[in-house]
C-alpha cells in the first residue's frame, strides 16, 4: 500500500504513521526526520536545509524529490510506504506521480488529517521527545508517568524541536496553507483523497484511518 498522510504541522501525521507502520508492515518515510538526520550528520543536504528549516520555510523541490526518489527505490519500500511530510508542493506531487509511474506503480490513498489552527498551536508548542528512543510527550496531554523519566526506555534526556516555537510555527502554517493545502484539491480531483477528523482521541483517529484504508 502506498499512502500519503497530508495535513498541517501538528495534525498528527507522524503519530498516526507510527501506528500504521505496525498495522501494515510498511515503512514511514518522514522527510522532516530525514532532513533532521542530515542536519545532525552535517551532510551537504543537511547544510543546505538547516537555515531553511530553522526559519520554518520549505526546502527546495529538487532536494526533496531526489531524497524521495532514492528512498522509495529501497528494498523495504517494495510492498509500499507511508509518506509523512511529502509531497508538500504541487511540484513535488507531480514529481512523485512521475517517480511511481516510472516504477509501474501508483498511490493507493491520500489521507488528510483535519485539525483546527488553535489546536495545532497548542499541540506543537507543548511537544517534546525522548532524546534516546524518540517516544513523544506533551506538556499538557502526555507527561511521562514518572516526571523527567521516559516511560519507554527510562532515559532522563528529552529534546524539543528548534522549529516548534510560536514564531516559526506561524511561518510553517503559512507555508502549509500557501504551498501544501492546494494538494487537497489536487488529490481530490484524482479521486484519492480521504478526509479524517484529526481532533479527537489518538486511538479513535487511528481506527478511522484504518477503516478508510481497509474499505
Ligand atoms: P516536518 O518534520 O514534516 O514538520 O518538517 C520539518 C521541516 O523540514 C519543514 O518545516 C521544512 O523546512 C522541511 N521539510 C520537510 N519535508 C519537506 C518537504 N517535503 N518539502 C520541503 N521542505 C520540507
Amino acid at each position: 500500500m502506498r499512502l500519503i498522510l497530508l495535513g498541517p504541522p501538528g495534525a498528527g501525521k507522524g503519530t498516526q504513521a507510527k501506528f500504521l507502520v505496525d498495522s501494515y508492515g510498511i515503512p514511514q518515510l518522514s522527510t522532516g526526520d530525514m532532513l533532521r538526520e542530515a542536519v545532525a550528520a552535517g551532510t551537504e543536504v543537511g547544510r543546505k536545509a538547516k537555515a531553511v528549516m530553522d526559519a520554518g520555510k520549505l526546502v527546495s523541490d529538487d532536494i526533496m524529490n531526489a531524497i524521495i526518489d532514492e528512498r522509495i527505490g529501497k528494498e523495504d519500500c517494495a510492498r509500499g510506504f507511508i509518506l509523512d511530510g511529502f509531497p508538500r508542493t504541487l511540484e513535488q506531487a507531480d514529481a512523485l506521480g512521475d517517480m511511481l509511474q516510472r516504477r509501474g506503480s501508483g498511490l493507493d490513498h491520500v489521507v488528510c488529517l483535519e485539525v483546527d489552527d488553535d489546536a495545532l498551536v497548542e499541540r506543537i508548542s507543548g511537544r517534546y521527545t525522548c532524546a534516546n528512543c524518540g517516544e513523544g510527550y506533551h506538556d499538557s496531554f502526555k507527561k511521562p508517568a514518572s516526571e523527567g523519566v521516559c516511560d519507554r526506555c527510562g532515559s532522563t534526556e528529552f529534546k524539543r524541536r528548534k522549529d516548534d516555537n510560536p514564531e516559526t510555527l506561524k511561518t510553517r502554517l503559512f507555508a502549509y496553507y500557501k504551498d501544501t493545502a492546494p494538494l487537497i484539491g489536487y488529490y481530490h480531483a484524482k479521486g484519492l483523497l480521504k478526509r479524517i477528523d484529526g481532533m479527537g482521541d489518538i486511538g479513535d483517529i487511528t481506527a478511522a484511518i484504518r477503516k478508510v484504508l481497509d474499505s
